[in-house]
């Protein structure tokens, strides 16, 4: 099993030290985790460690620890983000969408701000920034996918018609769409991507991968193998992990 989506730093209420690598490490060993990814949200890449965190994952031959970045993405920061990856050898980058223009959508106190909008046209909004993300070159993943959904406001419109612009440029650039299992902790109590665009994600032939958002170590792990038995119940046959930037097949059997 596989988790590439865990938040070491959470939102910077820690520090990378060995003991708290290890407490995520450990945590991970537990679930039955063989390949964890940490991907801390850009705002802090410049508190990461990357030799401790590859020190300490020397300690755990049981796993293959990667170091990746979940990114928020805006048109406006394209060049901002590319000298940002230039920086640091990243194993992978996430690709995420947590804000429509100035509106930060996805603060619990924004709840109320998304029943009072076009529900149509939120969606349609927030999947033409994911478009332009996976349109960008700069990532790897999309992470959680249909985000916009988190407070359980669905659209008029069927979400595979709204979602398909964005899907087909992942399509064509190659990404791999993350099947993110923390959703179920949000209003909305679901996996994103929802099955039905899981289907479409499958039936267009995209690759996906696995990430539990865990921002503490108690959620490392948090219903992969869960996710692992709805994708194969999509017939999917492999997960993606990541080396240097490169993706790797990992068979999907569990
Ligand atoms: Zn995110
Ligand atoms: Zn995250």
């Amino acid at each position: 099993m596989l988790d590439l989506h865990v938040h070491l730093l959470g939102h910077l209420d820690r520090k990378v030290t060995k003991a708290a690598v290890r407490e995520f490490l450990n945590a991970a060993v537990e679930k039955g985790i063989s390949y964890i990814g940490f991907a801390d949200h850009d705002l802090y890449w410049e508190h990461f460690n990357f030799s401790l965190v590859r020190q300490v994952g020397e300690e755990y031959p049981e796993l293959q620890v990667r170091i990746g970045l979940e990114v928020d993405y805006r048109e406006d920061r394209e060049e901002e983000i590319a000298a940002m990856l230039q920086a640091c050898p990243f194993d992978y980058v996430i690709g995420s969408v947590h804000q429509i223009g100035d509106w930060l959508f996805d603060y619990p106190e924004e709840e109320k701000n998304h029943h009072k909008r076009d529900a149509d046209k939120l969606y349609k909004e927030y999947f033409a920034i994911v478009e332009k993300a996976a349109k960008s070159g700069l990532f790897d993943i999309i992470g959680h996918f249909d985000l916009i959904k988190l407070f359980g406001v669905r659209p008029q419109t069927d979400v595979r018609l709204l979602a398909a612009p964005a899907l087909e440029a992942i399509k064509e650039a190659g990404l791999v769409v993350e099947v993110n299992t923390n959703g179920r902790y949000k209003p909305v109590q679901e996996f994103y991507p929802e099955y039905k665009l899981l289907e479409l994600i499958k039936e267009l032939g995209i690759p996906v991968t696995l990430g539990s958002d865990a921002h503490h170590p108690g959620a490392v792990g948090r219903d992969i193998s869960e996710a692992c038995l709805t994708l194969q119940s999509l017939g999917v046959k492999e997960i993606n992990f990541f080396s240097g930037r490169k993706s790797i097949q990992l068979p999907l059997a569990f």
